[in-house]
């Protein structure tokens, strides 16, 4: 066995391209190396091999190579911990550190439908990073204030790979050979899987629930994780609409993800949502 020295190497590494600020600025987050996010984060260009990470379909899809990029490229060891904001900051910085300023992308015309390619400066998004709140309350009809944190990676990611299955499993019961019964089986199992989980997702969301104070009783704070999870269950679906709502609202927080452009065929401005996602980012030829 060779004797591990120093390696002459070592000062040929790649470099930071640049330094971000996260959104959540470590704030709701379990990692230890807090100060890591806490402040401007440097961030590294994909090497050869995130490249090919980021080429594997099925790793992609759990978040496994997403996590493993996320590491090589900004030194942060859990990345399932961050906000999923986090991660859409991330993305788009390892892009730009990668490829440069530009980037592809596809719209449609919102007035004469034409579609529409064109390339997009990376740069002034960049400059439009916020840091998000401490949290986000929200006061359902029944005067309950919930306090709600952006979803993390790790349950945006669960939440993604639960509505890839959801419907490559409904595919596969469409085309299969079966009795309705068996099929009926199947999709109920699969269903009630997806809601467990919506369940556990809004409930991580959830940092406390206060009930107001009445005649008979002082106000309550409920941080128990255990009770806020069992009174997400027996909830409405419209008081659990207006959290998920709001939810999809934070979700977007934390950097522009529009642009304006100009129609090559009409000339009319509109405004194009940018999709943060790596198969977005990365040229992903499978
Ligand atoms: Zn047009």
């Amino acid at each position: 066995m060779a004797k591990s020295t120093n390696n002459p190497l070592q000062g040929y590494l790649r470099i930071p391209k640049l330094y971000v600020l996260l959104p959540s600025g470590g704030k709701f987050s379990n990692i230890e190396s807090i100060s890591d996010i806490s402040q401007e984060l440097p961030i590294y260009p994909l090497t050869s091999m995130d490249e090919t990470l980021l080429r594997n379909p099925d790793a992609l899809l759990n978040g496994e190579s997403m996590a493993k990029v996320i590491t090589s490229c900004t030194g942060i060891t859990d990345a399932y911990e961050l906000t999923a904001n986090d991660v859409d900051v991330i993305l788009l910085a390892v892009r730009y550190a990668t490829y440069g300023n530009d980037l592809e992308i596809t719209s449609t015309c919102s007035e004469c439908n034409a579609t529409l390619e064109h390339t997009i400066q990376i740069e002034p998004l960049l400059e439009t990073i916020s840091v998000l709140e401490d949290h986000y309350i929200i006061t359902l009809d029944n005067d309950l204030q919930c306090y709600l944190k952006p979803y993390t990676f790790r349950d945006a990611q669960k939440a993604a790979l639960s509505a890839f299955r959801e419907t490559s499993e409904l595919n596969t019961l469409i085309t299969k050979e079966a009795d309705e019964m068996s099929k009926l089986v199947t999709f109920n199992k699969s269903f009630i899987a997806m809601a467990n989980l919506n369940i556990e997702i809004l409930s991580n969301a959830i940092i406390k629930v206060i009930i107001p104070e009445t005649d008979d009783s002082e106000e309550i704070t409920v941080t128990d994780n255990k009770h806020i999870e069992e009174w997400v269950l027996g909830i409405s679906k419209q008081h659990a609409d207006v959290i998920i709502d709001k939810l999809n609202d934070i979700n977007e927080l934390g950097i522009q993800r529009e642009v304006e452009t100009t129609c090559e065929k009409c000339n009319s401005t509109f405004k194009t949502k940018i999709e943060f996602n790596p198969s977005n980012f990365f040229d992903l030829s499978f």
